[in-house]
């Protein structure tokens, strides 16, 4: 849950997935993601707000396309923008002051649209996460995070790092890849569905739009569609490559991906399975706390015909220590802190900064300001966990 306020303090006139309070008196406005917490703020009003003080909202095509089904905005005031591509903003902040700043979005892999912003202005250079997910070994084709210098591709240097620490924690040092994940929980699903042809599924997902890669990566493996709820299927429906892996006929799957209430038992949108018939397969990190989260997956101790799997859409701590001592930077602002892990993280961030001190090489790189054109469409991609390219 993201605990961040919205103001990047090096780049004045700007707020990022923050839309309320004092940040409506921010000049741009700029989304990372479609969930929840990054959103609050966001509302017909806002939009009405950034409509009549000539305000714009940026964000990706798949954001833009998932807000248009929750508010109603002119589309000219949510401006998309591509992977990988630079744009110049210039606007003037309250005092009268003109800044003119350079944009880079990167696939974050958290979602469907997500991105990471990299925001510069003179010499600062910052780099926003919001929630994201790479595998260490794509880094490198992350390229908006990286330059060239004499036909070698180097990472950037940031200024300062608004990093998505939801796991920066010693509960959780690793997780299993997306893709071993997603192998698991095809091979008891198939297990299961092979004992009897009544037999159903139900992929029990806490957050509405947090299962979006797992739903569709899962259908292309078990070539089945996911039953999901119809506020859910509306949103999935908008989008091409998502309408594709799921359904809103319960009758014509046995997989699940439809509940509501967690803490309900049985399968609610059909009357035909009994329960003795249902599997119930738990994709979480949480449960993971303090075991060992290299365990893929696992059949319930207490709920019979359970099975909870260790999936996650946010970096292990592992895996964030590698992204910090890569981009070697030496501040960083923790986008995810709850008061009682405050001591921790500030400590684990000290300790991986303090490693990174050790192996700093200084590096310079120049500002160039990117031409304005932004390009037309990019193709959607939901492979994140094992990307050839970052486009999507
Ligand atoms: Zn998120
Ligand atoms: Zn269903």
């Amino acid at each position: 849950m993201s605990t961040f306020l919205g103001l990047i303090k090096e780049i004045p006139g700007i707020s990022v997935d923050r839309f309320d309070g004092e940040n409506l008196t921010s000049s741009v406005f700029f989304l990372s993601h479609c969930h929840l917490d990054h959103m609050q703020g966001l509302s017909d009003l806002f939009f009405v707000h950034i409509d009549e003080h000539k305000k714009y909202l940026y964000c990706s095509p798949i954001t833009k396309t998932l807000l248009k089904n929750r508010f109603k905005f002119k589309n000219c005031c949510v401006k998309e923008v591509n992977v990988n591509t630079s744009i110049v903003i210039e606007y003037t902040v309250q005092d009268g002051t003109e800044i003119l700043i350079s944009v880079i979005p990167v696939s974050a892999g958290h979602c469907p649209g997500s991105v990471m912003f990299i925001f510069e202005r003179n010499d600062i250079s910052i780099l926003y996460t919001g929630d994201f997910r790479i595998n260490p070994e794509d880094f490198s084709k992350l390229k908006g995070l990286h330059y060239y210098e004499d036909s070698k591709l180097l990472p950037r240097t940031f200024t300062k790092i608004y990093l998505d620490t939801t796991f920066l924690s010693n509960d959780f040092p690793v997780f299993p890849t997306r893709q071993e994940s997603l192998v698991k929980i095809c091979e008891v699903t198939n297990e299961w569905l092979d004992k009897d042809p009544r037999n159903v599924v139900i992929l029990e997902c806490s957050a509405t739009y947090g299962s979006e890669f797992l739903f569709v990566e899962l259908s292309k493996m078990l070539n089945m569609k996911i039953h999901v709820r119809n506020d859910v299927y509306e949103s999935y429906c908008c989008i091409a490559q998502l309408s594709y892996y799921v359904t809103n006929d319960p009758y014509s799957t046995p997989i699940h991906g439809c509940k509501r209430k967690i803490s309900s038992l049985g399968l609610h949108c059909r009357s035909d399975v009994s329960n003795a018939n249902i599997m119930t397969i738990i994709p979480s990190v949480m449960k993971w706390r303090n075991k060992d989260t290299s365990v893929v997956g696992e059949w319930d101790k207490v709920k019979e015909r359970t099975f909870n799997v260790c999936y996650s859409t946010h970096s292990s701590l592992n895996e964030l220590k590698v992204f910090i001592q890569y981009f070697n930077t030496l501040e960083i602002h923790p986008c995810v802190i709850k008061t009682e892990e405050e001591t921790e993280v500030y400590h684990l961030l000290d300790s991986i900064k303090s490693k990174t001190e050790q192996v700093a090489v200084k590096k310079t790189y120049k500002l160039k300001l990117p031409n304005r054109k932004i390009s037309k469409k990019i193709p959607f991609k939901s492979e994140c966990f094992s990307s050839d390219d970052d486009s999507f």
